[in-house]
Parts: structure tokens; C-alpha cells; sequence
């Protein structure tokens, strides 16, 4: 049997594979970066039209209350929270990751008087390092950077905080968050996890972990559009205290009594600095309303399968590129990485035939297998186009060879 007759059988017995239908994706095109951007679903361009329209211009000023803006945040968060092991009342969505991650590491400092170490790992994403640098220019973080195999060995009595991305954003590596989340409670450290590679792709279970904070991005696999607000998750037991630093109106109790002097709402609500950007909330709520229906376990089932599937046929195909994701589809998340020494010449190719994954600095080659709206006859067809770039040298060509700002 072909790569491409095998897909269809694949197809015809994938219980999700209708879900296709509730997006919007470009004709020939094979979209293998749902996490970087996750694709439109079909409902977001009326829902958006209808807040502008309806809400904005003939509610004006009044849809604060009659359409539900002041705790939109709140909702969706309770929304979000099934999907990552928490309580509705424990996640809100806010600001960006990033700013939630300043929030939250500064929060966490906060509650470890005397300890000034963040730890984390070389290679996480930028921004995770650069807001622990941010914090540590401040004068109020030591910034502690230790190999994967050697974290637990770094938790000494000085950490105050052990900031982790759950899924590796360039290798797809899972790190195991109960035995972490342990391991820094042990030490007498927080823990705070990055979910941005893993919330909408699988199940997560902060709360059954023992999580402190997590933070994570609602323009992936929450499908929530470009710049989408990101989330924040405190665990109950640590709202009453917690002290994040920008303490704008709408994390007040009361923002509308315009008191002089600041007074932290009570619960998650405290998480907001400004005012909510309803529209991409309304964007956003559409997306996580279909990830949630489809489920997150179906969707781990099938971005598994769908990996697995990818590498059968790059075996087919006789391919030899260097996995760097973990070969074991149970300690990844939704992604396979390869290293080429020509990666991101290589991508470019991809994408002149219609096949869109990114490239990663210096040289990973990143497919993204987002499961609500993948078939297993893109993994074949993908896997032939890469197997084709490969073999005919297409990739050397010059336009292949020049990189724009966004790679
Ligand atoms: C995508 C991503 C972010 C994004 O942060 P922004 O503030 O939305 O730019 C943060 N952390 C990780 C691990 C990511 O993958």
C-alpha cells in the first residue's frame, strides 16, 4: 500500500476528521504550523463582525454590561481551565504570555522571601529567559539557567521559582510536570509551567500536579488569531496572597470606584492590569469553545497519530533527516523537529509547494501537526513534497536562500 492510500484509510476511520470542515484554510495548502499560528475557524469572522457591529457600534459604551465585555476575561479563562486541569475560577485571560510571565515570576518572588533564584533551562523559549533577565536588571531575580537532566540537582534552598515550558517549543520534549513539580516543592520552590506548546494540543492537569502558576498563548493551538490575549493560571491556595506587580484598575476589587489607592480584587481577577481587548477575546472565545468540543484527549489520540503516521512515511520515502523530537510519541507534544544543516532552505521550499512549517535558528526544520484540522492525507502528501525538496535539490535554489524578518 502507498503513504497515500494508507492516509485514506486513516481518514475514513478518524472520528475528528469532520472538524476540517470548521475551519477556514487556503485551497492547496497543507498547514503544518497551527503552532505557531493556529488556522481561523469558521465561525470567528461572524462572531467578530457581530461584536463590532451589534455590540461596538450600536451598544457603544453600554455592552460593558449588556454584552457581557466586563467578565469576558473570567469566562473564557473558565473556559480554558477543562482544558488544562483547573478550576474555572483559577485561570483568566490577560495581556500576553509575556506579560503574564513578569507577573507571575515577579508574584512568585514575592512569596519566597530570601530566596532570589529563578530557575530555568538553556534553549527555553526567549521570552521565559528574557523576562527572568528583566526582573533580575530590576534587582529582584537571580536568573539560574541548568541543563534538562541536571534541574533537579539546581533546586537548592536559594530558588525561589522553577519556570519550565511544559513542550519544548523547538524539540516537541515534554517535561514530566508531576515529578517537577515535586521535586521544587521539595526545595521549597514554586513552580510555574509554560503551556504555550501544550494547552489545545493535549490533556494538562495542573491542579492534579500541584502546579503554582502557569501561563500560556491563545493565538496556537487555541486558534484565537494573530496577538490573541494569552492566560493565567494561579492555583487557588495561593490567590489570597498573591501580589503581582502591575497593579493597573482592572485587577482592582472595586475599578469603578476610582478609589485613590489600590486594592487587588479578589481571586484570579487580580491578574488583569488594563482594560480587556474585547475583540480579541471574541476571536479568541470562538476558538476555544471548538477545541473544547472536539476534546483535548481526542486531539493528543490523533496529533500521535498523526506524527507517527509522518515518520511511516518519510520511512517509506526512504528520507534520513535527524529527529531531535523524542522518537516516543507519549514524551512529545504535537510537533516533530529535524535537523538539516540547509533547514531553512528547505522550509522555503515546502512552502513554495504549499507545505507550511517553520524553521527554527540555526537549523531545525519544525512541522507542527495541529489535530483538529490535519488529515492523515496531508502527512502522506507532506511527507512525499519534503521526501521530493530532498531528493531533487530543490532547496539550493536563490530564492530559497534568503530569510525574511519572521522565519
Ligand atoms: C509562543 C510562545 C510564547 C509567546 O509569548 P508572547 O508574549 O505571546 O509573544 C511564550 N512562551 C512560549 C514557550 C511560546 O512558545
Amino acid at each position: 500500500m502507498t503513504p497515500e492510500q494508507r492516509g485514506a484509510e486513516f481518514d475514513a476511520a478518524d472520528p475528528l476528521a469532520g472538524y476540517r470542515e470548521r475551519f477556514i484554510l487556503p485551497e492547496n495548502v497543507i498547514y503544518l504550523d497551527g503552532n505557531s499560528l493556529g488556522a481561523l475557524p469558521k465561525d470567528t469572522p461572524e462572531t467578530v463582525q457581530r461584536v463590532v457591529e451589534d455590540q461596538w457600534g450600536e451598544g457603544l459604551i453600554r455592552s460593558w454590561n449588556s454584552a457581557g465585555w466586563f467578565d469576558m476575561a473570567s469566562r473564557i479563562g473558565g473556559k480554558i481551565a477543562p482544558l488544562i486541569g483547573a478550576a474555572p475560577h483559577e485561570v483568566i485571560v490577560c495581556d500576553s504570555t509575556s506579560v503574564n510571565l513578569f507577573k507571575l515570576i515577579a508574584a512568585a518572588l514575592k512569596m519566597r522571601p530570601g530566596r532570589k533564584v529563578v530557575l530555568s533551562e538553556p534553549g527555553n523559549f526567549p521570552t521565559d529567559l528574557y523576562m527572568i533577565a528583566g526582573l533580575e536588571a530590576q534587582g529582584l531575580a537571580t536568573r539560574r539557567l541548568a541543563p534538562r537532566e541536571t534541574l533537579a540537582e539546581a533546586l537548592d534552598g536559594d530558588v525561589a521559582l522553577l519556570l519550565l515550558t511544559h513542550v519544548h517549543y523547538k524539540t516537541g520534549a515534554m517535561h514530566d510536570m508531576v515529578a517537577l513539580t515535586r521535586a521544587a516543592h521539595a526545595a521549597g520552590a514554586l513552580v510555574l509551567w509554560d503551556l504555550s506548546h501544550s494547552t489545545g494540543a493535549m490533556p494538562v492537569d495542573l491542579d492534579g500536579a500541584g502546579a503554582d502558576f502557569a501561563v500560556g498563548c491563545g493565538y496556537k493551538y487555541l486558534c484565537g488569531g494573530p496577538g490573541a490575549p494569552a492566560f493565567a493560571y494561579v492555583a487557588e491556595r495561593h490567590q489570597a496572597a498573591l501580589q503581582q506587580p502591575l497593579t493597573g484598575w482592572f485587577g482592582h476589587a472595586a475599578p469603578f470606584a476610582f478609589s485613590d489607592d489600590y486594592a487587588g480584587a479578589p481571586g484570579i481577577a487580580r491578574m488583569q492590569c488594563g482594560t480587556p481587548p474585547v475583540l480579541g477575546l471574541a476571536a479568541l472565545e470562538v476558538g476555544v469553545d471548538l477545541i473544547a468540543e472536539i476534546g483535548v484527549g481526542r486531539l493528543y489520540e490523533k496529533s500521535q497519530a498523526l506524527s507517527g503516521f509522518f515518520l511511516d512515511c518519510l520511512k517509506a520515502h526512504k528520507v534520513d533527516l535527524e529527529l531531535v523530537s523524542p522518537p516516543r510519541s507519549d514524551q512529545r507534544g504535537s510537533q516533530l523537529c529535524f535537523r538539516a544543516p540547509h533547514a531553512h532552505a528547505i522550509c522555503q521550499a515546502l512552502i513554495a509547494r504549499g507545505v507550511i512549517g517553520d524553521f527554527r535558528d540555526p537549523d531545525v526544520l519544525r512541522l507542527g501537526f495541529a489535530p483538529a484540522y490535519l488529515s492523515f492525507a496531508d502527512m502522506a502528501a507532506a511527507a512525499r513534497h519534503l521526501a521530493e525538496v530532498l531528493a531533487s535539490g530543490e532547496w539550493q535554489r536563490a530564492e530559497f536562500n534568503q530569510r525574511a524578518a519572521v522565519t
